[in-house]
């Protein structure tokens, strides 16, 4: 049906590569470019010995226009899948207008020297998108990304209005480390470690970094201790859902996690700006991510499992309704299927399923376009297909 480019060699292009490539009656062509050539490599072959199918490689260096230009003249894919790094959306996005390609990703841009993310840079490229006649789907991951959808399916099937919502992600899986971030540590400490931030009656709220927090009961799991931190997903959501008086995201953090993270902090090794060291210029987190495991690396031992859902609180024919919507995902059922953890997982599956809607014609529509804005029900039909299934409560206690 189409050619995919899959930009990114990492622990979810591990997955999005596994997913395409066990639904070739969709994805006709994979190619898989990234900064390392070896990894991508290492990624095929295990592709080709678990599925058969063989899928191309290519080098790029996805910060520069120009070597995305000449990749994308050179295969001429019909959908580019973004899973680099945040800091690679734009240029990726320019090529992508240059040279007529489709465009998805799973986390917002955010510049490099700036720990500090938002929609609007994406956001303004709804006019040379729309005019071009090409579809970008942004925020295809699990949260953002599965979140948006069930929140757009709660607000479709189950609400008139819905007012509260809380996305509430756990990670209760032991990867046996004393330290290890579950997604590119870079990334992932420059989000966990800023001050938070959550929507009440149409203004935005800030806290101290993990200053709101709380034990939520999460299915499977039970009790853990939940803290309030902001998240990208929420700033398209509230514009999406102008009926919503609060959105918050809630992620779990483990003491050993919290006490690390703290340290790490107080020893400068976060800072994103550059220092010398041996007449050399470094920058510490960047350093840090050199020695840290790498996440995509962390699944042969990890053991447990995650539990996303969204809690929403709304009104149904003029009575209060709640609903809860979650899916669970064994870190162990992800690694025997794609060698990889649950994060990268819970990732990449969904990222697959946006490309395969937009190849088949259901979500496709010029312009840039958060995920909840296209109809949910395809999309939530195929998370019980491609490995992660979801459950509802209907008009349970929320804790929240
Ligand atoms: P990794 O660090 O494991 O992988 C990133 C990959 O991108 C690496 O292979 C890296 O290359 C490559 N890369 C980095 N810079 C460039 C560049 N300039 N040109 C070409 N390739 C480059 O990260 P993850 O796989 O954990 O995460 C990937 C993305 O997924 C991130 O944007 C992250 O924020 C997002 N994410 C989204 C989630 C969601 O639910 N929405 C959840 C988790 C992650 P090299 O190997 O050479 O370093």
């Amino acid at each position: 049906m189409g050619k995919v480019l899959i930009i990114g060699a990492g622990g979810v292009g591990t997955v999005v590569v596994h997913k395409v490539a066990q639904n070739v009656s969709v994805f006709t062509d994979i190619v898989l470019a990234s900064r390392t050539l070896s990894k991508c490599a290492i990624i095929a072959a295990d592709v080709k010995k678990r599925t058969g199918i063989t899928i191309k490689t290519a080098q790029v260096d996805a910060d520069s226009v120009a070597e995305l230009v000449a990749l994308f003249r050179a295969e001429k894919p019909e959908l580019v899948i973004n899973v680099a790094l945040p800091y690679q959306d734009l240029t990726i996005m320019d090529a992508c207008l240059e040279c007529g390609v489709n465009y998805l990703d799973t986390a917002n841009y955010e510049p490099k020297d700036e720990a500090k993310f938002e929609y609007s840079w994406q956001w303004a490229y709804q006019d040379k998108f729309k005019k071009a006649g090409l579809t970008a789907m942004l925020g295809c991951g699990f949260d953002p990304g599965v979140t948006s959808v069930y929140t757009a399916y709660a607000a479709k099937h189950y609400f008139d209005e819905i007012h509260y919502l809380d996305i509430v992600d756990c990670n209760a899986g032991d990867h046996g480390k004393a330290f290890a971030t579950n997604f590119n540590p870079e990334i992932n400490i420059r989000e966990v470690s800023q001050r938070g931030k959550y929507y009440q009656n149409g203004k935005w709220i800030e806290t101290e970094p993990h200053e709101i927090h709380k034990p939520l009961n999460y299915p499977g799991i039970g009790p853990k201790e939940s803290y309030v931190i902001y998240h990208e997903e929420l700033e398209s959501l509230v514009k999406n859902f102008p009926t919503l008086k609060r959105a918050r995201f809630w992620m779990t953090f483990g003491q050993e996690y919290l006490t690390h993270l703290r340290v790490i902090q107080n020893i400068g090794m976060a800072r994103i700006d550059e220092v010398e060291y041996n007449g050399v210029k470094i920058v510490p987190i960047q350093f840090l991510k050199a020695v840290l495991p790498n996440p995509g690396d962390l699944g042969e031992n990890y053991t447990g499992e995650t539990s996303i859902g969204c809690r929403i609180r709304g009104i149904k024919d003029g009575k209060e309704a709640t609903y809860y919507v979650y899916n669970n995902c064994k870190h162990q059922d992800a690694y025997n299927e794609t060698g990889t953890q649950g994060v990268s997982y819970t990732t990449g599956v969904p990222a697959m399923i946006g490309a395969m809607l937009f190849l088949q014609g259901i979500w496709r529509k010029p312009g840039v376009f958060n995920v909840e804005e296209f109809n949910p029900d395809p999309f939530m039909d195929m998370l019980n297909k491609h490995g992660l299934p979801w459950h509802e409560i209907h008009n349970g206690e929320l804790e929240l």
